[in-house]
């Protein structure tokens, strides 16, 4: 594995070199073909990955290190986090020229480690996998999942659960919390160091830009107002937006109790430890907005020297955050209606859709997918109020203002709106029987999610909403 080591390059206060503990009995639970052929990696790797991604063989040119980062954690700032379960082996180059960080998630204890074991139980391994592969079919920008691997050890949370190691592919692992993590020590200098590494990384337009330090944080502006809209359009939430949990990459990263909306309510919260719903679906995009506030509170200094021209440039990029958010957001629901053109009142139009299935807590994907049966004349998947069918007929109206032919116009909602997504329900049944050694139910709802917009046949069983007493209304960290 040719693996680049441009994070490792930076000062050693960046980082804490580490070496993944060796596990008993690596087994691999999954191998992910597609992305290690995108990455071209060479294919003799999947024969060997139980003990290079297991961390008891690392690959000869691995420089293995723990990432020093801090984070605003439900709104409390920690001076200091930093990956205490997460090994960075290096970076891969794919054929496009492309880096990406090669890391290990449960690879054992690490500097940063606190009380925790620096192991990963099997569940929330293949929780991240199923799930970001996927958002990565959804066209959310997202980090993806090599490999997963059975360590042969337990690994005790509630009680004794077997352990897994995760083999995480990101754009970079930098986050809001690594520049926290500088600013909580005035170390400027280390900020700079760090603005340049992610300008030459992910924004290398802004190369030789006059201010890099507000031209980076307009771009991650931009590009959380990108993500945080593409999550809302496919109704996912992800649960723990702390600033240690946002990639300045703009990719969705740290899938803990992540869950997907099955009946439509914005103040909907799944995880276990977001008790007043800060994390909820709809304050999402407040939420991105805060944490990019905070980043930009860490990039002052580096802004401008004088400290109320700083907030006043500052100020301006992350109030740039609610338009841009409005635009992509505006954009994406029109390909879910159908739409090609734009009309003033569109805006009113996506929001009273989603006040219609509110109203009845109606099932959020099965209701947008509807709309191409509706098209045709099929009301059946949308609820039956005198609200949707006031909404359908302003819908039907704006609809014959558009140019094209109705047939094409279903293919497209279709193509717009997911069939199947990680239902909650199957992923813990999924989770529970690869805990118990069956991986089966795993790979069969691997293989639908990784086909959202296709609602044949075999298909069918993965798009059904859950019945009531299968409703799944926490999920866990598992950390
Ligand atoms: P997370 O909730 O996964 O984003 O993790 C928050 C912080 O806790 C990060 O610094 C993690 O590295 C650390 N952490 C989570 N689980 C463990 C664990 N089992 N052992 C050591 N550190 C952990
Ligand atoms: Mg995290």
């Amino acid at each position: 594995m040719d693996l680049q080591h441009s994070y490792a390059a930076l000062p050693p206060h960046f980082w804490s070199a580490v070496e993944p503990t060796p596990v008993a009995a690596p087994r691999l639970l999954a191998w992910n073909a597609a992305l290690a052929d995108a990455l071209g990696l060479d294919p003799a790797l999947e024969a060997r990955a139980a003990a290079i991604f297991s961390g008891n063989a690392p690959p000869a040119q691995a420089r293995p290190i723990a990432m020093a980062y801090a984070g605003q954690q439900f709104g409390h700032f920690v001076p200091q986090l930093g990956d205490g379960r997460a090994i960075l082996l290096g970076e891969v180059t794919d054929p496009h020229g492309r880096r990406f960080d090669v890391q290990l998630k449960g690879a054992g204890p690490t500097p940063y480690s606190r009380n925790g074991d620096g192991r990963a139980a099997i569940g929330p391994v293949l929780r991240e996998y199923l799930v970001s592969e996927a958002m990565h079919a959804l066209g959310v920008p997202t980090t993806r999942a090599l490999a997963a691997v059975a360590t042969g050890e337990a690994v005790f949370r509630d009680g004794a659960l077997p352990g897994a190691v995760l083999t995480r592919i990101a754009a970079s692992h930098v986050r809001v919390g690594t520049f926290q993590f500088f600013a909580a020590r005035e170390d400027h200098a280390a900020l700079r160091q760090l603005v340049s590494f992610v300008i030459d990384r992910h924004y290398p337009t802004l190369a030789g830009h006059a201010n890099p330090a507000l031209a980076l944080l307009e771009a991650v502006v931009g590009a959380q107002a990108r993500l945080v809209a593409a999550w809302m359009q496919v109704g996912f939430v992800h649960g723990v937006m702390n600033t240690d949990n946002m990639a300045v990459s703009g990719e969705t990263i740290d899938y803990g109790p992540c869950a997907f909306l099955d009946e439509y309510h914005p103040a909907k919260t799944f995880s276990s430890i977001d008790r007043r719903g800060r994390y909820a679906y709809g304050n999402q995009p407040g939420i991105a907005q805060w944490n990019l506030a905070r980043l930009a509170e860490c990039l002052l200094p580096l802004i401008d020297d004088d400290g109320e021209a700083a907030v006043a440039f500052a100020r301006a990029a992350i109030e740039g955050f609610a338009p841009a958010y409005r635009e992509h957001w505006l954009s994406g629901q029109r390909r879910k209606l159908g739409l090609a053109t734009e009309a003033a009142d569109d805006e009113a139009l996506a929001r009273d859709f989603l006040e219609a299935l509110q109203a009845v807590e109606a099932d959020f994907t099965l209701s947008y997918r509807a709309l191409s049966g509706a098209t045709r004349g099929d009301e059946g998947g949308l609820p039956k109020t005198p609200a949707m069918d006031a909404w359908l007929a302003r819908w039907r109206e704006r609809l014959a203002r558009e140019p094209g032919e109705a047939a094409s116009r279903a293919a497209a909602l279709d193509a717009a709106n997911p069939a199947v997504i990680p239902r909650n329900h199957r992923v813990e049944a999924a989770l529970a029987a690869a805990a118990e050694g069956d991986l089966a139910p795993f790979e069969a709802l691997l293989a639908a999610v990784r086909r959202p917009f296709d609602d044949g046949p075999p298909q069918r069983p993965f798009m059904a909403a859950p019945v009531p007493e299968e409703r799944v209304t926490h999920t866990f960290c598992g950390t």
